[in-house]
């Protein structure tokens, strides 16, 4: 029964994230932004997720160079960095570390997901913000998920009109670092 009640559990997330991609195949017409502080945004995501870290006694740490205010739709973008967040607590080791840092300039801000975990091979680095990409099979299955976390982070950040980039070292860590205009401005094709 319990091995029923985990699949059903791990079918409920991939239609969930499914549903969530789909949706965000539609246009701009349905983001909802608020100018928002980021770095009470991103408080709030290391608090609901320091229990789970916890578990393996991972640090969460947050490093603010200044206050941000910025357009975001607050549903999507908590999604987008908690989807990080997760994975720099999944793919680490027990007692790392994830650590967020939020800066600013006059045009865009700026964050960065960083981990003291496993890494990502070389050879995967460009495919890992494809669907249902994930490195090690057998491995990833064990720690659970379906490979749709980063393409949906992907998908969220580009609504917002930003970019997000990957470094990583196998054996040291990995760091994801984005860029996003403070601004939202919708684009021609996207009004309506
Ligand atoms: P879920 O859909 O639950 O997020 P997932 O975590 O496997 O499942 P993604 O978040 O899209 O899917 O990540 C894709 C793959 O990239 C992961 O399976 C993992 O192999 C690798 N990966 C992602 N983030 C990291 C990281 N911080 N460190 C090492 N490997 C990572
Ligand atoms: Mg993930």
């Amino acid at each position: 029964l319990s091995d029923i009640t985990e699949e059903i559990d791990r079918e409920n997330k991939i239609i969930t994230d499914l549903l969530s991609l789909v949706k965000m195949d539609k246009k701009a017409a349905d983001m909802n932004i608020t100018n928002m502080n980021i770095n009470e945004l991103l408080e709030n995501i290391l608090k609901r997720l320091r229990p789970i870290a916890d578990q393996r006694s991972i640090s969460l740490i947050l490093d603010s160079f200044r206050p941000v205010n910025a357009d975001v739709d607050e549903v999507k973008f908590t999604l987008a960095i908690s989807n990080l967040v997760e994975n720099g607590i999944k793919y680490n080791v027990d007692e790392g570390w994830v650590r967020v840092t939020l800066d600013a300039d006059h045009k865009y801000f700026y964050v960065k997901v960083a981990d003291s975990g496993i890494g990502i091979p070389e050879d995967s680095v460009d495919h890992i913000f494809e669907r249902f990409f994930r490195v090690d099979k057998a491995r990833s299955r064990e720690v659970g998920g379906t490979g749709l976390g980063l393409s949906i982070t992907k998908n969220v950040i580009q609504m917002h009109h930003g970019v997000i980039d990957v470094e990583s070292t196998p054996g040291e860590g990995t760091t994801f670092s984005m860029r996003i205009p403070l601004n939202y401005v919708p684009r021609q094709e996207e009004r309506l």
